[in-house]
């Protein structure tokens, strides 16, 4: 299978280095691009709608970059976009478990709680970030209308029994947009299961209009270097 008829075709992104985005890991950051939801306060727009923007990413390289690399690092990082929607996802946390022996963290939306489960089960990535984007009933105005909030329900409380079975596996995270208020957030850490804490991440506004990438307030789509 070629790169441009697999998962490695939404490889659109890679950070080389990053200290915040596994806490307590030194990791990379893959970013895949694809998205199902419409966030209107995304910071990756591009990453998420509109990947064939930005350049692809040879899988030789990033194989090459992690044989190189994987002996500094403490884990790998698969973000997008939502990589839960790229096909091949499989594929793709196979082969950068097999090149670099690394563990994976995966973000997610938490909508697709079928595949976070097939990829726990088969043992793909070691770690699950996944967002709670607030109330259930604010998930239409959160995601553009991409989801209900009686789907937003159903998926994420799925999400929250593989977490509550496999408490090593998860943490949670909820960013403070704009229409959150205080009661929102204790709304929102009111449904993890027992043992779990929300980490709650400051909203930094986009500097563009949402419907483009803001490279200086989320991150670059870097450069692979060897
Ligand atoms: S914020 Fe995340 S879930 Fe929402 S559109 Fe952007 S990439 Fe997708």
């Amino acid at each position: 299978m070629t790169e441009h008829s697999s998962g490695w075709n939404h490889l659109r992104g890679i950070e080389p280095l990053s200290l915040c985005d596994w806490p307590g890991r030194t990791c990379c950051v893959f970013f895949l691009g694809g998205c199902n939801l419409h966030c209107p306060t995304c910071h990756n727009f591009d990453m998420a709608w509109n990947m064939e923007r930005l350049p692809l990413l040879s899988r030789n390289d990033i194989k090459s970059f992690l044989r190189n690399r994987a002996q500094w690092l403490d884990g790998v990082t698969i973000t997008g976009g939502e990589p839960t929607t790229v096909p091949g996802l499989g594929e793709i946390l196979y082969e950068i478990k097999q090149v670099s022996e690394l563990p994976i963290k995966m973000d997610s939306n938490g909508m697709k709680p079928e595949i976070i489960e097939d990829i726990l089960q088969q043992g793909l990535a070691d770690m699950f970030a996944v967002d709670v984007k607030g109330p259930y009933e604010k998930y239409p105005a959160l995601t553009g209308q991409a989801v209900t909030a009686e789907a937003a329900r159903k998926n994420m409380e799925k999400v929250f029994e593989l977490a509550a079975a496999n408490p090593q596996a998860f943490y949670f995270r909820l960013t403070t947009v704009p229409i959150l208020t205080d009661e929102d957030v204790e709304t929102a850490k009111g449904y993890l299961p027992d043992g779990f804490d929300l980490t709650i991440q400051n909203y930094i506004p986009p500097r563009r209009e949402h419907a483009h990438a803001d490279y200086e307030a989320r991150r670059p789509v870097g450069d692979l270097v060897d």
